[in-house]
């Protein structure tokens, strides 16, 4: 999350803890003030935490089953506190279909520290309005809806610009600052801007595919990209988001759509998705067969989709004349910018966190049919199979795996 470097800010915020869960004794252990009416952070922090991180439980007793991060290598499927409203803008969702993420395996490993003990994970998903808040118009108790990955409050500036993913009071924050899908029950904050209806009859396991997969891949990869009719791309990277973007880009009739991943299986599938030329860089030297298949010229966009130095350096390697490297992938480590080479080249670089601006849009083309997500799913599981369907997806390349979907 390269753009969301911390900021100072004082947020005031009216939070009546009744009845603290874990999460919050540590969160009132932690900052610096903290009373039954206000809680007060100063501290530099994410801006994505800047809504409230505590969970409250029902009071009553009421229970359900999720997935909890327990800290670095620890999770675990099992019994905690059902999700109740908290503002008059929260929806509570009973889920569907969730799915598990890269970025799930990446706060398992560690590598998102900020991720306290406690949290529910996972940001994807489809479900039904259990509850909503005196202020949600848009939804009612039973509506069919997609979760977006993105919470976004619609009013904020960042709201008004279309940037809901840095939006004041929102942006990522499930299953990350906030409990997330993996689970019984989901608290969605801002439900009005941050649901998607569903239509009766519609296949709800293709919009799974809607709450991040595809318009991460559309919006930071194909958009940014500035795909256009008979271009030359590369999609380095052929995981969910690598496929995503490789499905969106044919909105726009690119020419030759060239796919670099290490796993044959993946560009397999890659091919069959409309790849037309795919290349194994663990078996052969990708920039030379690149530059050979484009009569040395390089790409017009170069889309990187995996987050480390070699693959974001590979698009720099292959970028061609005005074109355009559009990062996707989540880096944890310094990148080499080899101005060096591209100073004189015309190219643009993009970074963006998906803003999910772009999922109406994409929704229409799920339910018609121009795009079938639901290929990406290799795996099927019930809800309370979490820890087997997480053993799956850690093990992507040897069980086939690239989406796996968890049955409520
Ligand atoms: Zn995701
Ligand atoms: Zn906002």
């Amino acid at each position: 999350m390269g753009s969301r470097t911390g900021v100072n800010y004082t947020i005031i915020r009216r939070v009546c803890i009744i009845d603290l869960a874990g999460n919050g004794r540590t969160f009132a252990a932690k900052y610096k003030k903290i009373t039954m009416t206000n809680l007060v952070l100063d501290k530099e922090l994410p801006a994505v935490s800047k809504l409230s991180t505590v969970e409250k439980s029902s009071g009553k007793g009421d229970t359900m089953k999720a997935l909890v991060y327990h800290g670095a290598g620890r999770k675990s499927w099992e019994q905690t506190a059902k999700p109740v409203l908290q503002e008059p803008t929260d929806a509570v969702v009973r889920i569907l279909k969730t799915t598990i993420c890269g970025t799930d395996l990446h706060i398992i490993k560690g590598d998102l520290p900020e991720v306290k003990d406690g949290r529910i994970l996972g940001h994807e998903g489809v479900g039904i309005v259990e509850e909503t808040g005196s202020a949600v118009s848009n939804f009612k108790k039973g509506d069919h809806v997609i979760i977006s990955c993105v919470t976004s409050c619609g009013k904020c500036e960042f709201c008004k610009k279309g940037m809901y993913s840095h939006c004041e009071k929102g942006g990522w924050i499930l299953g990350y600052m906030i409990n997330g899908t993996q689970a019984e029950y989901v608290r969605i904050p801002y439900a009005d801007n941050s649901l998607y209806a569903i239509p009766a009859g519609s296949d709800e396991e293709a919009l799974v595919m809607l709450s991040d997969i595809l318009p991460t891949g559309f919006e930071c990869g194909v958009l940014n990209g500035q795909v256009k009719p008979g271009d030359t791309i590369a999609i380095v990277g052929a995981g969910p988001v690598g496929m995503a973007a490789l499905l969106t880009s044919q909105f726009y009739t690119p020419a030759e759509i060239i796919v670099i991943d290490q796993d044959n299986n993946r560009l397999k599938v890659a091919k069959t998705f409309g790849a037309t030329h795919i290349i194994n860089s663990a078996e052969e030297n990708a920039v030379e067969k690149i530059m050979g298949l484009t009569g040395g010229r390089g790409v017009d966009t170069a889309i990187e989709a995996v987050g480390v130095a070699a693959t974001f350096e590979l698009c720099e390697a292959i970028i061609g004349a005005g074109g355009h490297i559009a990062n996707i992938g989540v880096h944890g480590k310094p990148v080499t910018l080899h101005l060096e080479t591209l100073w004189s080249r015309n190219i643009s670089i993009t970074t963006r966190l998906v803003d999910t601006v772009t999922t109406p849009m994409l929704f229409k083309t799920v339910q018609s049919k121009k795009i079938e997500p639901k290929k990406l799913i290799t795996h099927r599981f019930k809800l309370d199979q979490m820890i087997e369907a997480y053993d799956t997806f850690e093990h992507a390349a040897k069980e086939k795996a690239l989406k796996v979907i968890l049955e409520n």
